[in-house]
């Protein structure tokens, strides 16, 4: 019958064809990862293994391997285990996720940092007492952070297409939710792809973070790392003061859901925002005292160039010094609670251009 097709009419209808083909086209290869094996349609619970010396830990993973063809994400919650409001949107959004619905594959790690979460350790982790977002990326001989930072570097980030870290203001931290992503202008693909994540993502602002003209020296951050390997990748900041607040929790699964929809791992229109506000620069407000800190401001508030912001008292509460506003711009986190150490973060003010 193809005869009584004219033949430019047969080349159109088998363009749509092989355009409809590959734009559903089935997933047939199993998913290699962690040394272990996954197949399309599946939805897989494993527990990497992390040796240092005599410490050992987990990093607790789920991954999705799609029916369809599509990219590798990766995301990661709980590099700060005290952080609980990702740790807990990674939880519900395992839970939501069904992989004969993705197109491409997801790996989600519940927490990077286990023994921080179940230690409740602030910022560190107890075995070592390191910082993982200060040490990318890692050392293979290393001590427990350090190796665990060298794992996700070298058996997570090199399967990824796009990459993202989610955190939370930790208990000292009164924090504005935002988006970033990283921004060196020699990579000007790999940048504009992380800069259209941040955007699907929805929240109203947005940092640049880099902003120079390349990324010479260490990796540092886990995401600047993914960077580093050319893999766009992005930075959640919601939640607050250590607390979990469900807005909070719902917002970083809404964000995630509309990112992969953007990246078409999900179907449906991304949940972007129409005029985020994006900020290229910050400055960080640092104590110059010991002592007790007082501020009636709270983050999202703009401020001004010569404002008095809050003051520091001595231990007994004897007043040493104000805090003056450097720059004009919105607090996008502060410290709320009294305890200061000269050399710690006050404020972090995003310039607004
Ligand atoms: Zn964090």
């Amino acid at each position: 019958m193809i005869r009584h097709i004219p033949t430019s009419r047969f080349y159109l209808l088998f363009s749509l064809f092989v355009l409809t083909f590959f734009s559903t086209a089935a997933q047939t290869e199993d998913f290699i990862f962690a040394d272990q094996t996954f197949q399309p349609g599946s939805k897989s619970q494993i527990l990497i293994p992390v040796k240092a010396g005599n410490d050992s830990t987990v990093i607790p993973v789920t991954v999705f391997h799609g029916l369809q063809k599509g990219p590798v994400l990766g995301i990661v919650a709980g590099v700060h285990g005290t952080e609980y409001v990702p740790i807990l949107a990674a939880q519900q959004l395992a839970k939501q996720l069904d992989p004969k619905e993705l197109s491409g594959t997801v790996i989600l790690v519940h927490m990077a940092n286990v023994e921080g979460f179940l230690k409740r350790s602030f910022r560190v982790n107890p075995l070592d007492g390191k910082n993982l977002n200060r040490v990318f990326p890692g050392s293979e001989d290393g001590t427990m952070t350090e190796k665990i930072a060298w794992t996700i570097s070298n058996k997570i980030i090199p399967h990824l297409n796009f990459y993202v870290d989610v955190h939370a203001g930790d208990s000292n931290n009164d924090l504005r939710q935002y988006s970033g992503y990283y921004n060196y202008f020699d990579k000007p693909e790999v940048s504009n792809k992380a800069k259209e994540m941040a955007i699907a993502m929805g929240f109203p602002y947005i940092v640049q973070f880099g902003n120079e003209q390349s990324l010479q020296e260490e990796s540092v951050y886990t995401s600047r790392e993914a960077f580093k390997q050319n893999i766009p990748a992005v930075d959640i900041e919601s939640g607050r003061m250590g607390i979990v607040e469900e807005k909070y929790v719902v917002r970083i699964q809404d964000a995630l859901w509309s990112l992969m929809q953007h990246l078409e791992i999900l179907e449906g229109t991304p949940d972007a925002v129409e005029n985020p506000i994006v900020i290229k620069k910050r400055t960080n407000v640092i104590s110059e005292n010991n002592g007790f800190f007082y501020s009636d401001f709270t983050s999202g508030d703009y401020v001004k160039k010569g404002i008095k912001l809050g003051y520091i008292t001595d231990l007994f509460g004897n007043h040493l010094s104000d805090v003056i506003c450097p720059v004009d711009g919105v607090i996008l986190y502060k410290t709320f609670n009294p305890p200061i150490e000269k050399g710690n973060g006050l404020f972090n003010i995003g310039h607004l251009e």
